[in-house]
């Protein structure tokens, strides 16, 4: 008896002392720790070129070099799947055997499915398969030409977002023999998005992304504010005509004066309209702001082929897309979003 009642109070006080430990611990881990790993969060920034551009990463963390570094290895690894000029790439081998089966990897599945959503929801204005139209015009090479009516109109039969298959079992994509997939109206933001949602899951509450324009924000800047993104004078790209705030969003830009050539004083550039096999030629830029990079970049190039009319409607169909569009003579800002853009 007396044994036991001694037994219980030794229990009692090792219970009462592992319980004083622990909230001493507790207390040191607010009241001490993270007051000083906050201190001690240091921002890193690098610039690299990938996916023929250039990407900037900056990351506000305890190791932010290193998420840095993995930031951008998620980018490379983006692009070593999708990129069609990397000859070992998922997309290359799917090119290089048009007419067959081609099993790939999931997240490639699951772009060219997001690719064909945006295709039926801009009818058809945002084709993945407009890849013989680019190699015609020399987008890709860097050997420019106006290609004629016949060449043109040849490259169009290649052209039809409708005959891409997938076999979602099997995970397997099949072209027409003859069909160019081109993923770059939509990889860019897909390799943002992937870099972010790395970044997230390492806990990175401060961070931006900017892969040649196509930009993802997460949580605000060091002051607490939103992180500021210019949005470029389409006639003058050095300059900046409009300010938004951003705040884990994302902004996408597709331009005329991104990728372009000159021949016989006129500008020919890189968005296609698969109508045509021309450059689409109504609007200057689209700017969409939106939840996911991927969705920014497919509609910022699909919107920029539709027009000034056909977009902003569609923008005015989605929800949470808010956009900035650009033609010669007028300018269309989002209702949402035009409270919060600055000008200069
Ligand atoms: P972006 O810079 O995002 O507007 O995309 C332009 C790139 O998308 C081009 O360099 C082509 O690789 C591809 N592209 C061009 N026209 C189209 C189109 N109508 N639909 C889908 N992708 C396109
Ligand atoms: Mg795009």
């Amino acid at each position: 008896m007396k044994g036991s009642s001694k037994s219980r109070n030794h229990f009692r006080v090792t219970v009462g002392v592992l319980l004083g430990i622990g909230v001493l611990c507790l207390a040191a881990y607010y009241a001490v720790y993270l007051p000083y790993t906050e201190r001690h969060v240091i921002a890193s920034q690098k610039v690299r070129i990938l996916m023929d551009t250039s990407v900037d990463i900056r990351v506000d963390a305890r190791n932010s070099e290193q998420l840095v570094n993995q930031a951008f290895a998620e980018i490379e690894r983006v692009e070593e799947t999708l990129s069609r000029y990397i000859n070992t790439s998922e997309v290359s081998t799917i090119n290089s055997h048009a007419g067959e089966w081609v099993e790939v990897s999931q997240i490639t599945i699951e772009l060219i499915k997001e690719a064909l959503r945006i295709a039926e929801l801009s009818d058809g204005a945002f084709d993945v398969t407009v890849g013989a139209v680019m190699d015609l015009w020399g987008f890709g090479t860097g050997q420019y030409k106006v290609p004629s009516e016949e060449e043109i109109a040849q490259a169009l039969e290649t052209v039809g977002y409708e005959r891409v298959e997938i076999d979602e079992s099997k995970r397997q994509v099949r072209i027409p023999e003859g069909t160019v997939l081109d993923l770059g109206g939509i990889a860019k933001g897909f390799a943002v998005d992937e870099a972010a949602k790395f970044l997230r899951k390492n806990n990175v509450k401060r961070a931006i992304i900017n892969a040649g324009g196509d930009i993802a924000a997460i949580g605000r800047r060091p002051d607490d504010t939103p992180w500021r993104v210019g949005v470029q004078n389409p006639d003058n790209p050095s300059d900046i005509r409009w300010i938004l705030p951003l705040e884990n969003s994302c902004v996408v830009t597709s331009g005329d004066y991104q990728r372009y050539f000159v021949y016989d004083d006129q500008k020919w550039h890189h968005i296609i309209d698969p109508r045509t096999g021309y450059p689409a030629s109504e609007l200057q830029s689209v700017t969409i702001i939106t939840e996911r990079a991927t969705l920014a970049d497919a509609l910022s190039t699909a919107i920029f082929v539709l027009g000034m009319d056909a977009g902003s409607q569609l923008v005015e169909e989605m929800e949470d897309v808010e956009a900035i569009i650009v033609s010669r003579d007028a300018v269309w800002i989002s209702p949402n979003l035009n409270k919060q853009v600055t000008s200069r």
